[in-house]
């Protein structure tokens, strides 16, 4: 062993010993991909919630921005498509994963645009029961500059950009962004595509607002629109049809079972879930925590 590998050994130990392995496998060497969706639209999908990217003539609209940590690759990926900047930046709701770059991307001239209740989400501290954990305030430069309560319509370019709110679905922000001339459209965390969804109670969220919110995109889409989900990867109404379909029979087999007076352990034990998870099961929303938010949210007696 000669001195440089003799150092550069004692170096790799030391690294080892002030950086157990817990922190190393902190460190983000998470791999973006970014595919042409139709027309304009592009998909990036990274850590977080899927991004869309729409190019116009002079500028780029982002769909969401992942992690903080994320935003240098986002843009290094954005680069290989485009030299333009990204001018505006809608957000879908106001989760960490789908917000946590907007300071970055504001601090380079992204205007942050979102429901009001993003906004007013994002500028106080929040309490998210379902984690048991508090979200502080987001810095002020991350918070959305315009917002808009029922819909909002940007004309970028080719691009007729139809942007509508859909009440207490995962959250009492959410947005879906349809992107007219291209047929895309970006359901934010309205649809986790092959996984129960996370409906976050506690931010304004609701098993019925959340079935809406799918016959909402139901609506909007016909056979050809491409669907970019909050997570997972791309899909087409006859997924989402039978998504909803999926929630809606889950859904009504709680609240017959509610009516005939069962509790959350015996609603459990009869496997309501059990034909559909193969298919949805497996994400980080379990079948059983599913059927404890539907049961939750059906029992708080509104
Ligand atoms: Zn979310």
């Amino acid at each position: 062993m000669n001195v440089f590998s003799l150092v550069l050994s004692s170096l790799l130990l030391f690294l080892l010993l002030i950086c157990p392995p817990k922190m190393m496998a902190q460190k983000n060497d998470v791999q973006v991909s970014l595919n042409k969706v139709n027309g304009t639209v592009y998909m990036l999908e990274g850590k977080g919630g899927n991004i869309a990217f729409c190019l116009g003539k002079e500028s780029v609209l982002m769909v969401d921005s992942q992690f903080a940590d994320m935003s240098e690759k986002i843009s290094t990926a954005l680069k290989t498509i485009t030299d333009l900047p990204v001018a505006k930046l809608v957000n879908t709701h106001w989760h960490g994963d789908h917000t946590g770059g907007n300071e970055n991307f504001a601090n380079q001239g992204a205007q942050i645009i979102s429901h009001n209740n993003v906004r007013k989400r994002l500028s106080t501290e929040q309490n998210m029961k379902a984690f048991n954990r508090i979200v502080p305030a987001a810095p002020r430069a991350s918070w959305p500059k315009q917002t808009f309560n029922d819909e909002s319509i940007i004309y970028h370019d080719e691009e007729e950009i139809f942007i509508f709110h859909v009440e207490n679905a995962h959250t009492d922000g959410d947005v879906m962004v349809y992107f007219t001339s291209s047929n895309v459209l970006h359901m934010g965390d309205t649809y986790f595509k092959g996984k129960y969804p996370f409906i976050d109670l506690g931010s304004g969220g609701s098993i019925q607002g959340y079935i809406n919110a799918l016959d909402q995109a139901i609506f909007v889409a016909d056979e050809e629109t491409l669907i970019i989900p909050g997570h997972g990867k791309l899909s087409n109404k006859d997924e989402l049809v039978s998504y909803r379909k999926t929630l809606a029979t889950i859904k009504s087999r709680i609240v017959k079972a509610i009516e005939l007076g069962m509790s959350l352990e015996e609603i459990k034990e009869k496997g309501f879930t059990k034909e559909f998870d193969a298919s949805y099961g497996t994400g980080f929303i379990s079948p059983d925590s599913f059927v404890d938010t539907i049961w939750t949210d059906l029992s708080r007696g509104e």
